[in-house]
């Protein structure tokens, strides 16, 4: 539990709420650790406290609310911080990532979690996955094969829907597109491996850490550029591998500087798509020349624009075929009790996924 921001996590024995009518309690099995999760431990975002972070999720379902419909006890499921209610304009318009009523589905009558003294817990995204089991609504959950492992499964609720689904839905790229991929840890890796899937000419990994270019070699990218702190000379080092610049480039760290880089490289026409979570109030300076003169895009797609529950399952097939690897994308799964040396890890340069075992450890 995150009881202040800046502070280590602590472990506390929590009450959890009955799921309500169209709610799932859900017992965790394995979550990722993601760049977010470490944005409200450091407080360059902000979150109520006490928390629980954790929202890269899957778990075996244990008890249904009687409106539940779609997933029963036993099943397999991974969760979406952007549930989405299939009936608001941006749903019906196939954007359910940007779903108006979000706030609506995630309204309870009573607090999820409580502290054993009585006080209201909050939890990351409407999950708080950093817990032995969370409590969710039906439209926030996928249910996958008993056969799909689970440190892989839960991957497919951030990082790989973010990845794979801005290269998909975010910015329908094609064979004929080049692409940079900036930033190399889960969503750029997944961002590699979707460009790879739909047939890119070329995929750019960018990362200011050499073994970083290396693994992405072996999820797709066809070239690496090893970023400078200097936004010039990587610029530069890019428009040398593809000299008209890129069709499109993909932000994937969460910082301003990269943000701007993206921009910086596209071709007249390419599009900018920035994904990386950054500190609140955080703004962007790109040249108005580049946008009057050339017709370029920077765009967002929160969450890879997903579609959450036919992207798991088109995410499952491209896994099982063998296209899409998610095992390799898993460094380590560490017992839930270790989650502040797993934190620590991510920083590693070989680090691209760390993965808690909800069933042991705490
Ligand atoms: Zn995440
Ligand atoms: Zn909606």
């Amino acid at each position: 539990m995150l009881v202040e921001s800046g502070r280590p996590l602590t472990f506390s024995t929590l009450l959890i709420d009955e799921p309500l009518d169209d709610e799932v309690m859900v017992r965790t099995e394995r979550v990722g650790l993601c760049h977010s999760d470490l944005h409200y431990v450091s407080g360059s975002l902000s979150i109520a406290t006490p928390a629980v972070l954790g929202h890269e999720a899957a778990g075996i379902v244990e008890r249904v609310g009687p409106l539940v419909t779609r997933v029963k006890p036993g099943d397999r499921v991974v969760a979406t911080v952007t549930p989405s209610c299939g009936q608001c304009s941006a749903c019906l318009r196939g954007l359910p990532t940007q779903c108006q009523r979000v706030d609506q589905l995630r309204v309870r009558s009573r607090p999820k979690l409580v502290t054993q003294a009585g006080n209201d817990v909050q939890v990351l995204g409407g999950l708080g996955a950093f817990c032995e089991a969370f409590v969710v609504g039906e439209t926030s959950l996928a249910v996958v094969s008993a056969h799909l492992p689970p440190e892989v499964a839960c991957l497919l609720g951030c990082c790989v829907t973010t990845g794979v689904g801005a290269v998909v839905h975010g910015c329908a790229i094609g064979p004929n597109d080049t692409v940079a991929v900036i930033g190399c840890g889960g969503v750029g890796i997944a961002a590699i491996q979707g460009a790879r899937l739909a047939g890119a000419r070329r995929v750019v990994a960018v990362d200011r850490v050499p073994e970083k270019l290396e693994l992405a070699r072996r999820f797709g990218a066809t070239h690496g550029v090893l970023a400078d702190g200097d936004n010039e000379k990587s610029r530069l080092a890019l428009l040398h591998v593809q000299p008209s610049g890129f069709t499109h480039a993909l932000e994937a760290v969460g910082r301003r500087q990269t943000a701007e880089l993206a921009f910086q490289v596209l071709a007249t026409t390419g599009t900018a798509t920035i994904l990386g979570l950054m500190p609140t109030g955080e703004r962007l300076q790109i040249s108005a020349d580049d946008l009057v003169y050339g017709d370029r895009r920077i765009q967002g797609a929160y969450m890879g624009a997903n579609r959450f529950l036919s992207d798991v399952e088109m995410l499952i097939d491209h896994y099982t075929a063998g296209r899409l690897d998610l095992d390799g994308m898993v460094t380590a799964v560490l017992p839930f009790d270790q989650i502040e040396a797993g934190l620590s890890a991510m920083a590693d340069p070989g680090t691209i996924r760390i993965v808690l075992d909800m069933t042991t450890g705490a």
